[in-house]
């Protein structure tokens, strides 16, 4: 078995027009993330914990910013790519448990929705894909609603 941990965090767009995508699930808010691709930072921290885990890098090296290709890029997408070169490699995904850290919006209605995306860019059942959401408690710059932190833990075996 090898495990994997993944971070990410991505701030609120000062300007209008980006969506706010997590989990790979279009969630309605006044503001979206800042970022090159889609700014989904929950698939983000997932893609970087199952990378780790398989000792293949991470995300930036897999895809990075400066590559025309990844711009607005759809990170469910960019999931599943990671997942399949982790299996080439000889690793197969067996469970990951994910939190984000958000003040708004809140994300309980979109969990399940998350769950089922995610697992889905892994060929797996959602229940292998745990998803947990809470807020800062007000502190910091979570707290004051500047943007989201994703931490993840991602499970492998042969
Ligand atoms: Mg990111």
């Amino acid at each position: 078995m090898r495990v994997g941990i993944g971070y990410d965090s991505h701030r609120f767009a000062g300007k209008k027009g980006r969506q706010l995508i997590l989990g790979g699930v279009l969630i309605p808010n006044p503001k979206g993330l800042e970022g090159h691709s889609d700014a989904d930072a929950v698939a983000h921290a997932l893609t970087d914990a199952i990378l780790g885990a398989a000792g293949l890098g991470d995300i930036g090296r897999l895809f990075p910013a400066s590559d025309p290709r990844w711009k607005n890029a759809d990170s469910i997408g960019l999931l599943n790519q990671a997942y399949l070169k982790t299996l080439e490699a000889g690793h197969e995904f067996v469970q990951a448990d994910i939190t984000v850290i958000c003040e708004q919006p809140k994300l309980a209605p979109h969990i399940e929705a998350m769950q089922e995306r995610l697992a889905g860019a892994l060929l797996v059942p959602p229940s292998t894909v745990s998803v947990k959401a809470k807020t800062n408690e007000g502190m910091g710059w979570i707290g004051r609603g500047e943007g989201v932190a994703v931490i993840a833990v991602a499970l492998l075996q042969p």
